[in-house]
Parts: structure tokens; C-alpha cells; sequence
């Protein structure tokens, strides 16, 4: 099958195409368009031909079109989970919830779009305010440059293209090489939903070339992405005075305080280090645990990790599958070697068949092995003890990221003092750094990023403020 890109409501043709491979068995999914720079421009100019359909487009009317994917979303859930568990070895149980949270996500950008209020200010209250009548209303930025990750290759494309159309504006989205199907899909049912032609355009190819063009191009407002640091700092520096968002990676820290209940977090715990093999930005990496409760949390979540089941992701039964790539692999293999060279104890995993890593624990790994400190993005974690709440706090902010941090404590006050003193976007008491529900403020601080996501918060981003004063005679 040859996937062509999606420009203007219509399928094109380009000169180039290469082959999308199953990470997991290597077999051909299609034969996936690359575009040109040319093409990239056909996208951008489609995407500023229908700005004006957009911008007057009522928000009921954007409503109802989010609507409707919502609707079609909820026909189609099963071929959706099946394409991202195809293109990104996303075990089916996953993919499925990764379905159910984008139709949260469009469902949630429906409501945004009805809820676009400004503000009357009371321009009186300054020395020669007086007599007017004044007013703020937020109107679309104009062309969104949307540029996706593997990982979650619907629900953070919704993350994305939802609230641009909430909000009234046109798009152009370059989604992940490796996860281009998902977005392909996602245009197919805009389309189907009664979205304007030329309002949503998918061009697919190398990161480099259509990044460059889109980050380049002056017709284009906003670029907001999500990946790694390196690519997001690259777009930072050559964005101009193009607005910005960046969501990028973290090295997430658990806290376990002395009085936890091990029994009941630690499943939790696991699962938030081995979701999806490991390859989500909030995935737990380094856990703190209290020294007095540290070889019992050890075993137990040892324990806990041999249960998951590895093979084929399209199996019912299957926890963690292939990662993305065998670089990836290797380079998790090689962090890994590392640490335990320098001194760490393997408690589990730490081999890998083909692009598979066995889920993989380290204990009393030291802060400046790379598995560590750097973002590993692998089925990969570490457990280190703290004698006191205060060093724990200490270890979890030695980082150059800040995505979300979690904290398992039963007192009210260290529960605070971390709340105030953690350096990250979001602290989750009693809970995994892991947790995000799609409407809540994400984020990140330092290398995870600037800017928030979760949809009234995008909705803020992709509007631009507009006051109004009527003088009144
Ligand atoms: P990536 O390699 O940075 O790629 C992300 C996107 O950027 C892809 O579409 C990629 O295209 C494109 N790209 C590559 N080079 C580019 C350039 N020079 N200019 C513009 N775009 C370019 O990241 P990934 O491996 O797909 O995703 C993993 C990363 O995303 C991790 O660091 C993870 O933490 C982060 N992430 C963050 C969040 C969050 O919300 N904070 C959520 C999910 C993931 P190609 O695929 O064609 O290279």
C-alpha cells in the first residue's frame, strides 16, 4: 500500500516513498510518502487558503465537527488501537486506552471550542480611564505547524490538532516517521467529520526537511512540538518570533516515604516504569525509596516485574513488545552495561532479543550514570535508598529535566514541602509521576520543556489576545 500525503483534502503524490517496518516483526505496514520541501510549501499554502473559513467558522460549528470525530472515533476504536500497535509496537491493551484518552482529548477540545470568553476591564480604574467601554476576545493564531512523536502517535496528534481547530485555526502536521499511519487516520476522519478542506494537512518525511521548512516559513504562527530535547532546542533557536511550545523529554522520580504502603504501590509503581516499554515522557525512571522499607520495595517490585508478559504486540496478553528501534535498544543496553560497571547490582533484565529489552531493574545505580541522569526511555528503572525526606527531594531535583514528579507519603507536611520544593511541572502526591488525565495542565520545566498542554491550555497558546475600547461620548 502506498500512503500518500494528505494536502488540501486530497491525496498527493510525491516523488519519494519508503518503506514503514513493524518494529516488532520488520514486516512492510506501506510505502509512506516523503515529502519535498515543495510539498511542504503545497501544505503550508493550503493550510493559509482556508484560514479565513476558519476563523469565521462558528464555535458551535467547530464544536460539532469535533464532535463527530469524537462519534467516529468511537465507531472505529479497534482499527485505530490495531494501526498504533502496528507502526509503534504499542501492545494492543495500550493502544486501546490510547484510543479511549484521544477521544477524551477531541471531547474535551469540543467543549473548549464553545468556551473561548474574554474579559471587561475596568479601564476606570486608571486616571483618564473613564468613559469606556472596554473588552478582551481571543482569536485564532493562524497557521499551527504541529510537528508528533512515536509514542503516543493518535492522542498527542489530538493534543495538538484538537485544540487548533477549538480555537479556529488552520494546521500543518509532520508526524513521527516511524507512526505516520495514525495521522493519516486521524485526517481520514476529520475529513469524514466535515472539517473544510485545507484546514488540516498531513506531510510526512524526514524530521530535518519538513521541520526546516515549517520552523522557516513565515506564513506559520505557532510550532508547537513534542520529542526530545535536542530536536526542541533546535526549533527554539531557529523559530524567531514564531510563538513556541515545547513538550520534550524527563528522567521522572518516584519518592517512597517511610511510612508507604509497599503492598499497594508497588504494582502501581511498575506499571508506570514499563508502560509501553518504558517509551512515555513521564515513564517512572529513578525511584527513592526510604532505607528503612528499601530491600522490601526491591524484592517486591522485582517481583512485580517478572509478570509482565513480552511478545507479539497485536497478542491480548502482551505487557511490553519491541521498542521503536534497535539503536534505541542498543543504546538502552549500553547505559545499562555501564552502571553496572560502575558499580550498580542488575535485580533484573538487562538483555535483549532483537529490538525487545527484557524489563530491566538496577539497584544503587550512581546519579551520574547516563541511565540515570539522561532521559533512558526504555523498559529501564533504577531504585537507590535516602535516609532523610529532605535528601529524597534533593536527588529528585538533580536533574536538568522537570516533566512530573511523584511522592508516596502519608504525612500531610512532607506531602506540602514537597509540593513547594520539587522543581517540575506537576507533583503527584500518593500517585506515579506517570499520571496525566487529558484536561490537566502539562508540562514541563528546564529541559522538559515550556509552555502547557491539556486543552483549554493549548487553546490559550494557539489564541492570541485581542482588547477592545469603545469611547463613549
Ligand atoms: P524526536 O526524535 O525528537 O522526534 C519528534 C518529532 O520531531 C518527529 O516527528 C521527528 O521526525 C521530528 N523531527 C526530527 N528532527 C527534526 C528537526 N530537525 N526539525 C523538526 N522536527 C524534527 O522524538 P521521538 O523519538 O519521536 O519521541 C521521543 C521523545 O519525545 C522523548 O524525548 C520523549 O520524552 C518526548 N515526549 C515528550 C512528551 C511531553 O509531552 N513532554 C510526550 C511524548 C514524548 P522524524 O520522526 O521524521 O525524525
Amino acid at each position: 500500500m502506498k500512503q500518500h500525503l494528505w494536502i488540501s483534502g486530497k491525496f498527493k503524490e510525491t516523488e519519494n516513498y519508503k518503506a514503514l517496518k513493524s518494529p516488532y516483526s520488520g514486516d512492510v505496514i506501506a510505502e509512506v510518502a516523503m515529502a519535498a520541501p515543495s510539498d511542504v510549501k503545497s501544505a503550508i499554502d493550503a493550510a493559509e487558503q482556508s484560514r479565513k473559513i476558519m476563523a469565521d467558522m462558528p464555535a458551535h460549528k467547530r464544536a460539532e465537527i469535533l464532535e463527530n470525530v469524537v462519534a467516529i472515533l468511537k465507531e472505529e476504536k479497534e482499527e485505530c488501537a490495531k494501526i498504533i500497535a502496528l507502526e509503534a509496537s504499542k501492545p494492543i491493551k495500550a493502544a486501546r486506552g490510547e484510543v479511549d484518552r484521544t477521544i477524551m482529548t477531541y471531547k474535551f477540545a469540543a467543549q473548549e471550542a464553545r468556551r473561548l470568553y474574554g474579559e471587561t476591564i475596568p479601564m476606570d480604574a486608571a486616571p483618564g480611564g473613564e468613559g469606556r467601554v472596554s473588552y478582551t476576545v481571543r482569536e485564532p493564531l493562524g497557521i499551527i505547524g504541529a510537528i508528533t512523536p512515536f509514542n503516543f502517535p493518535m492522542n498527542l496528534v489530538a493534543h495538538k490538532v484538537g485544540p487548533a481547530i477549538a480555537a479556529g485555526n488552520t494546521v500543518v502536521l509532520k508526524p513521527a516517521s516511524q507512526t505516520p499511519m495514525s495521522a493519516y487516520k486521524i485526517a481520514d476522519i476529520f475529513d469524514r467529520a466535515g472539517l473544510p478542506a485545507g484546514v488540516l494537512n498531513v506531510v510526512t518525511g524526514s524530521g530535518g526537511t519538513v521541520g526546516d521548512v515549517l520552523v522557516a516559513d513565515g506564513r506559520i504562527s505557532m510550532i508547537t512540538f513534542t520529542g526530545s530535547p535536542a530536536v526542541g532546542r533546535q526549533i527554539r533557536e531557529h523559530a524567531g518570533l514564531k510563538r513556541v511550545t515545547l513538550e520534550l523529554g524527563s528522567n521522572s522520580a518516584v519518592v517512597v516515604d517511610e511510612n508507604a504502603d509497599v503492598e499497594k504501590i508497588v504494582p502501581r509503581i511498575t506499571a508506570g516504569a514499563f508502560a509501553f516499554q518504558g517509551q512515555v515522557c513521564i515513564s517512572v525512571q529513578r525511584i527513592y525509596v526510604h532505607e528503612s522499607l528499601y530491600q522490601t520495595f526491591a524484592e517486591r517490585f522485582v517481583e512485580e516485574a517478572k509478570k509482565l508478559k513480552i511478545g507479539d504486540p497485536l497478542n491480548e496478553d502482551t505487557d511490553i513488545s519491541a521498542m521503536i528501534s534497535r539503536s534505541d535498544t542498543e543504546r538502552a543496553e549500553t547505559w545499562i552495561k555501564s552502571a553496572i560497571e560502575s558499580g550498580a547490582e542488575l535485580a533484573l533484565g538487562g538483555n535483549a532479543t532483537d529490538n525487545t529489552l527484557y524489563p530491566t531493574v538496577l539497584l544503587n545505580v550512581d546519579k551520574s550514570e547516563k541511565i540515570s541522569c539522561e532521559e533512558a526511555f526504555a523498559p529501564v528503572v533504577h531504585i537507590n535508598s535516602f535516609s532523610s525526606f529532605e535528601e529524597a527531594l534533593a536527588l529528585v531535583n538533580d536533574s536538568e529535566f522537570g516533566l512530573q514528579a511523584g511522592v508516596f507519603t502519608n504525612d500531610v507536611n512532607k506531602a506540602f514541602k514537597a509540593a513547594k520544593e520539587l522543581h517540575v511541572g506537576g507533583v503527584m502526591v500518593n500517585d506515579f509521576p506517570t499520571f496525566r488525565v487529558d484536561h490537566m495542565p502539562y508540562g514541563g520545566v528546564k529541559m522538559s520543556g515550556m509552555g502547557r498542554e491539556g486543552i483549554k491550555y493549548a487553546v490559550e497558546e494557539m489564541t492570541e489576545m485581542k482588547l477592545i475600547s469603545f469611547k463613549i461620548d
